[in-house]
């Protein structure tokens, strides 16, 4: 994409897209689904009919070869080049729990983690402490108080927490303390600034509420990342964009850039249908959808499970279609593989519906289809161009 090209051509109209997000969609052909993929193996007739009447194609998350976090991989789907706009660990971290970051925070995940009496760390997870115990551990700490700072530190899950520092002009220069390896020292925080100093008094005064803790008697930290505000889509794409996810690292990648990230009760695909139908009545003009079933299922190794997944989508599909979003496009994040139980640089398949498309090429939503589909392969960040032309959202380019 030629950068600021499309913000200059970006038009407000009345069209209104929907962006499924299925995370984790991608696959390769697995032997119990007798050589098919997930998608290939889902009975998902809504799906099928949606590809017939569009136009199919794969995107590639990154880069070719780069396998991508969930958080990069979105920002790619709205448009935001991942590497342009890098979010650090720390930062995913926080927003994971929904934690409400602004401009300039300082963020980094934190570890329970064993020291030995010499001060070596003979476990990087506590044993895997169980997050009833984090949240005890993290609720002491919650004292910690360091001048001219907020500190704020967050319960995670098992033996994960997250800090984050707030005020002041905070750099996120600072080594990682988690030395990777047990048998090591934990890694002093170097650097003479101010940050390095904040982040030493939170360590030491950390290290004495947890000494007499076994087995989570010291805290690791890394991915130190400041939380920098990203242009919203409003003022790029001319987009009054909305989120409907149940997952709180979602609803923070997408306020990360400005969406309305909307309430759904239940908590559940039934509570999604609803909080689109309110979003496009509310008038948002894109609406991203996030469904998580299909990665999680993948990380299992579980095809029968992520089959399922994308057919449970599949049925209630009808219902989002009901709301006559003027464009539809279904995709994954990034692939999910069952053999691999990890994210991976396979492209994903993608699927528009609505708007002039060159229709015709596809009979059913699939990784084979999507190759040979009439959109060919892209780059995640040409999906949101795509699908504001399909809704005639993009002007001519010259006279
Ligand atoms: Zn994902």
């Amino acid at each position: 994409m030629y950068k600021g090209l499309i913000e200059r051509l970006a038009l407000k109209n009345g069209s209104r897209i929907l962006l499924a997000v299925l995370d984790g969609l991608g696959d390769i052909p697995i032997g119990e689904l007798g050589g098919r993929t997930p998608l290939e193996a889902a009975s998902t007739p809504n799906l099928d009919r949606l590809a017939t009447g569009g136009a199919l194609g794969m995107h590639v998350p990154i880069a070719r070869g780069v396998t991508p976090g969930s958080g990069p991989a979105h920002l790619g789907l709205f448009g935001y080049d991942p590497v342009e706009y890098e979010v650090g660990r720390g930062v995913l971290s926080a927003l994971g729990i929904g934690f409400p970051l602004r401009h300039g925070d300082l963020a980094a995940r934190i570890n329970f983690c064993t020291v030995d009496g010499a001060g070596v760390v003979t476990d990087r997870r506590a044993g895997r402490i169980s997050t009833e115990k984090c949240r005890e551990l993290v609720s002491l700490l919650g004292g910690i108080g360091i001048q001219g700072v907020e500190v704020h530190v967050m319960p995670v899950k098992e033996h994960r927490a997250c800090v984050v520092f707030r005020n002041g002009d905070l750099s996120d220069d600072i080594n990682d303390t988690d030395p990777g390896l047990v048998g090591e020292r934990p890694v002093p925080v170097n650097g003479s600034g101010r940050s390095s100093e904040i982040v030493r008094e939170f360590q030491e005064k950390s290290a004495g509420i947890l000494a007499g803790h076994h087995p989570a008697n010291f805290l690791l930290m890394r991915g130190f990342a400041l939380h920098r505000e990203f242009p919203t889509m409003e003022e790029r794409f001319r987009l009054n964009a909305a989120a409907v996810a149940l997952y709180p690292m979602y609803r923070g990648v997408a306020s990360l850039v400005g969406m309305n990230v909307m309430a759904c009760e239940p908590e559940t695909l039934e509570g999604q249908v609803h909080a689109v139908e309110l979003a496009l009545r509310k008038g948002h003009d894109l609406v991203f959808l996030h469904h998580k079933p299909a990665d999680s299922s993948g990380e299992d190794g579980n095809p029968a499970a992520k089959v399922s997944a994308i057919e449970d989508f599949d049925r209630v599909l009808p219902r989002f279609l009901e709301l006559k979003p003027d464009v539809v496009a279904v995709t994954g994040d990034h692939s999910t593989p069952c053999p691999m139980k990890l994210h991976s640089w396979h492209p994903v398949p993608v699927l528009i519906h609505g708007g002039p498309q060159r229709t015709g090429y596809s009979s059913c939503f699939s990784e084979k289809q999507a190759l040979s589909g009439s959109l060919g392969t892209f780059l995640s960040t040409d999906l949101m161009p795509l699908m504001m032309a399909a809704g005639g959202k993009l002007s001519k380019f010259g006279a």
